[in-house]
């Protein structure tokens, strides 16, 4: 039995993979570097700065590794850097314990046949659990690497999907994220789709569920919530869910969207917001937003900023685009480093104001809370997935409580227990 510790980069769904991972493993699993004797680099690729500390990560470490997650599809990057660390796809995690011995033994093997998740255990985690829905999407972005490491939609069957969530609220979650590379595409594959999952979700009446949890439904790319947008306003009420949507509109300008092969239009995004806002009034709209694709125009960039006055999405993952290997944006010719930075700094200075001014209109409220973190302050989530952190809460995690906000800035809004 070897000590093993897992490090994990990148999304909620390579997180959901190291809680499989962590669950298949028949060796300790330990809590830091300097206590093991293996170390499972779980990789994301998504961008290049993210990549390149990985491929440090790999140079400098000096005990035996494997390595797991998106960069798996890169075997060449791999063996620059680590010649002798087994490979294992992010299909194929089943097969994790034979990546460690290899890796004790000093072999470079690789495993990539693919090996269905679906009745693989999971690490149970309290009160947030991740669950993970689906594998892959049915887009191919021209930007995105993702899609080269996780080629097909694979999805795990509903009865599963409850299954977990039933066995986490059971051990303590009270807050399930449902998570995936796109949550619309979930079920295709298996004669579903995420209205009759979700709907599936909401009924569950098992006697475990009782106790109140909320449900973050993960990132759905607008295209899809476009086609579910009637059940979405349904459900989206429903008390199970965090009035929340994930819906990445990735650019302001209808030209660099189609240029990106995106299947949706920024219209599109523009009126699943408004018709949310009118429906769920309070609901909190996130969404990811890349700055500098290579066919983007000064023209094209200020669209961007208009979107974003006009929508005032609550919650923006802005990136600077980085050109990832083997994608076909790659092959563009690139815009100057300095102008991506220039672009980048001013849309986020406009983030941060529009942020704080929407979360300031908020104070003097009062919300019902769900407590889930304590670093150092006692923080949580609003039925709207606000992040609030508050102060006089003697409680425990996973408890709710009654929070009266009197504080706020562009990322949290803070006020003191009821
Ligand atoms: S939807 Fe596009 S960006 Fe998202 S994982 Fe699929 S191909 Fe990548």
């Amino acid at each position: 039995m070897a000590r093993v510790f897992v490090e994990t980069y990148g999304c909620t769904l390579n997180h959901a993979d190291s809680d499989i991972i962590k669950a298949v493993l028949k060796h300790e699993i330990v809590e830091n570097e300097e206590l093991a004797d293996v170390i499972i680099l779980n990789t994301c690729t998504v961008k290049g700065t993210t990549e390149n500390r990985i491929c440090d990560r790999m140079k400098s470490l000096k005990k035996p590794f494997v390595v797991a997650g998106c960069l798996s599809a890169n075997e060449k990057k791999i063996r620059d850097f680590a010649p002798g660390a087994p490979i294992v796809g992010t299909s194929s995690i089943c097969l994790v314990n034979d990546a460690v011995k290899d890796a004790l033994a000093g072999k470079a093997s690789i495993y990539k046949k693919f090996q269905s998740k679906e009745n693989l255990p999971k690490l149970l985690s309290a009160p947030i659990m991740r669950i993970p829905i689906n594998d892959g999407c049915l887009s191919s972005c021209n930007f995105c690497q993702t899609k080269l490491a996780r080629p097909f939609l694979r999805s795990f069957s509903p009865k599963t999907i409850v299954r977990w969530i039933n066995e986490s609220v059971k051990h303590g979650a009270r807050e399930i994220q449902l998570t995936s590379m796109d949550s619309g595409a979930y079920g295709y594959d298996v004669r579903t789709n995420l209205v009759e999952l979700l709907e599936l979700i909401a009924n569950d009446d098992s006697k475990d569920a009782q106790d109140g949890y909320l449900v973050r439904l993960g990132m759905i790319n607008p295209d899809h919530a476009k086609k579910f947008l009637p059940d979405l306003k349904r459900i989206l009420k429903h008390r199970k869910f965090y009035k929340f949507l994930h819906a990445p509109v990735q650019a302001g300008s209808e030209k660099v969207v189609k240029e990106m092969n995106r299947d949706h239009s920024v219209r599109d995004f523009a009126d699943i917001v408004n018709t949310l806002r009118s429906e769920i009034p309070g609901i909190t709209i996130s969404t990811d937003i890349i700055v500098g694709y290579p066919t983007e125009t000064e023209d094209d960039y200020e669209k961007t900023l208009e979107l974003i006055r006009e929508t005032k999405p609550e919650i923006i993952n802005l990136s600077k685009f980085s050109p990832r290997p083997g994608t076909k944006a790659r092959e563009l010719p690139q815009l100057r480093t300095e102008e991506i930075k220039r672009r980048s700094k001013k849309a986020t200075d406009l983030i941060a104001e529009i942020n704080s001014e929407t979360r300031k209109a908020l104070i003097g409220n009062t919300y019902r809370v769900l407590i889930t973190e304590k670093c150092p302050d006692y923080k949580g989530r609003n039925i709207n997935y606000m992040q609030v952190v508050l102060k006089g809460f003697h409680g425990e995690l996973g408890q709710f409580a009654d929070v009266k906000i009197n504080n706020a800035n562009h990322n949290s809004l803070f006020g003191d227990a009821l």
